[in-house]
């Protein structure tokens, strides 16, 4: 019954997509140098060949990619186009991105999954434990990036007052780095509010640990979740898409990109300057170490380590980077 009323729905907004280019082309006039059949839109969802691109006013086209294309991620600002013959959108071309995340291939080599992303929200929650190397990894990847970093504390219903207080004494430096630190519940509503003045106009993911409430509260930042998932599966001719990366509208303005793989998502591709540079309390003092290369870990006159001695750097921060050294040494 469901899927009647989509099939329908979705028809129309075609529908109403080709009487809108054939408006334009009349539009047009005479005018040649505009070629009004070309078509501005958001990749949402991308499937080998075959990409699912929305328009301004939220209509689902379902295009082919060029061979010469190259990649396309969720996210992609593209130029498509409705061929006149089989109502189907091919895709023309990608626009220039503002950022491109990356994740692990099998090979593990680098590979895009999103483009066009502007801020990171890292969710953490009491259960399971908050783990503060952890989101010193996501802080080094968003900094590395150039993007805005927010921290989530969600199910802060399981919290009492101690412990609230024992989790904000955890926080400290990063609040005091400046990263704004908003605590939510999915249960309690608590903070969604907030968190959603945080979320408006910008192009958001959530990452963090699995069970930290990250579905929660995408399904609560938007009541439409399932239709718009049943929208996709019909314009993937039924097939589940649930695993896929997806960008969503947030009814408040602004996206979402929702994507079940981003657990690989971390530092194991970044450079040792960009995890020093990454640590941001760390920048004043890079470069006044007596060695140019120093790893601010066994060498002598090191001026980061003076700073932690001296109180301006946390020791703990300072642990967390020498960590991470290894870690994408071991990669
Ligand atoms: P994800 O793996 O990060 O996507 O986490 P989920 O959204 O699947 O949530 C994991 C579990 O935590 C589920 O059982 C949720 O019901 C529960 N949960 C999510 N948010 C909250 C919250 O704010 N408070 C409480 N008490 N439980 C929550
Ligand atoms: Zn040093």
């Amino acid at each position: 019954m469901a899927q009647r009323k989509l099939n329908k729905q979705q028809k129309t907004r075609i529908r109403a997509q080709q009487d809108r280019t054939l408006n334009n082309i009349s539009q047009s006039g005479t005018d040649s140098s505009i070629n009004d059949q070309q078509l501005q839109g958001t990749v949402i969802q991308h499937h080998g060949k075959q990409a699912i691109v929305e328009n301004g006013s939220g209509d689902l086209i379902t295009c082919k990619i060029r061979q010469n294309l190259g990649s396309m991620v969720c996210g992609d600002r593209v130029i498509y186009q409705i061929s006149a013959e089989d109502q189907q959108g091919v895709i023309l071309a990608i626009e220039e991105r503002d950022s491109v995340l990356m994740r692990p291939d099998f090979r593990r080599n680098p590979k895009a999954f999103a483009a066009n992303i502007n801020q990171i929200i890292i969710v953490a929650a009491p259960e399971p434990e908050l783990s503060e190397h952890l989101l010193d990894r996501y802080l080094v990847v968003l900094e590395s990036l150039g993007l805005t970093g927010v921290i989530v504390i969600n199910k802060s219903d399981l919290l009492s007052e101690a412990a609230l207080m024992m989790i904000q004494e955890q926080l400290q430096t990063y609040k005091n780095l400046g990263y704004p630190i908003v605590y939510t519940s999915v249960k309690t509503a608590l903070g969604l509010e907030g968190l959603k003045g945080i979320l408006k106009d910008k192009s958001s993911i959530l990452v963090g640990q699995s069970g930290v409430g990250k579905s929660s509260l995408i399904n609560q930042l938007i009541p439409d979740l399932d239709l718009r998932t049943s929208e996709l599966s019909q314009a993937n001719h039924g097939k589940h898409t649930t695993s896929s990366s997806t960008l969503y509208h947030l009814p408040f303005g602004g996206d979402i990109l929702d994507s079940p793989g981003v657990r690989d998502f971390s530092v194991w591709h970044i450079s040792e300057q960009h995890i020093a540079s990454g640590f941001i309390e760390f920048k004043p003092y890079l470069g006044q170490c007596r060695f140019h290369n120093c790893k601010h870990t066994n060498e002598p006159d090191c001026a980061i380590k003076q700073a932690v001695e001296k109180g301006e750097i946390s020791e703990r921060r300072l642990k967390s980077y020498q960590a991470m050294l290894v870690e994408i040494a071991q990669d």
